[in-house]
């Protein structure tokens, strides 16, 4: 299994060639890319690269990507202890959505917190409607993040679906013994 390191240069390495095909590709016409959506695509990559690796899963103890959050980085240690090393956590579709899930309970969490003790802080306020067009760029750049990190660990797409299967079996072997 690759470290945290080799992770991010996988995941820069890759960055790169992709930045490079699309600039290519947008001097030619041949796709059009506003500037709004590589930005977005670039932020979600970075953050899916550098802040909500799979590898979080660890954070119980020393990780690269917990590092990254400085002295906020104590906020992963209740989700290395929820989650299993390459388990959920290290599925195609729902393993980042946990970690994606996981700093919305927290959010909220402290937004309560200030909202009980401290009622005169003003909070960022999200601008509303956020739109679809907005949110694309950055959900696939943040899963293609996600993605080559799972790649790179040899994980299958039907990791989660395997995962379940054979814990499904489990206990239907367990029901058959106790009838
Ligand atoms: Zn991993």
């Amino acid at each position: 299994m690759p470290s945290g390191r080799v992770h991010n240069l996988i995941n820069i390495a890759v960055y790169s060639v992709l930045a490079a095909g699309v600039l290519v590709a947008t001097r030619n016409d041949i796709v059009v890319v506003t500037q709004a959506q590589t930005l977005n695509f670039t932020l979600g990559f970075m953050a899916g690269t550098f802040l909500l690796s799979p590898d979080l899963d660890l954070s119980e103890g020393r990780v690269d990507s917990k590092r990254h959050w400085g002295i906020l980085g104590f906020l992963w240690i209740p989700y290395g202890m929820i989650f299993s090393h390459r388990g959920l956590s290290h599925t195609w579709i729902l393993g980042p959505l946990t970690r994606i899930a996981y700093i919305a309970v927290i959010v909220a969490i402290i937004v309560g917190l200030l909202r009980s003790f401290a009622p005169d802080v003003q909070l960022p306020k999200i601008p509303q409607p956020i739109s679809i067009k907005f949110l694309i760029p950055i959900i696939a750049g943040y899963y293609l993040s996600q993605w080559l990190h799972l790649v790179a660990d040899g994980v299958a797409p039907d990791h989660g679906m395997r995962h379940g299967y054979k814990k499904a079996q489990k206990v239907g072997q367990r029901v058959k013994k106790h009838f």
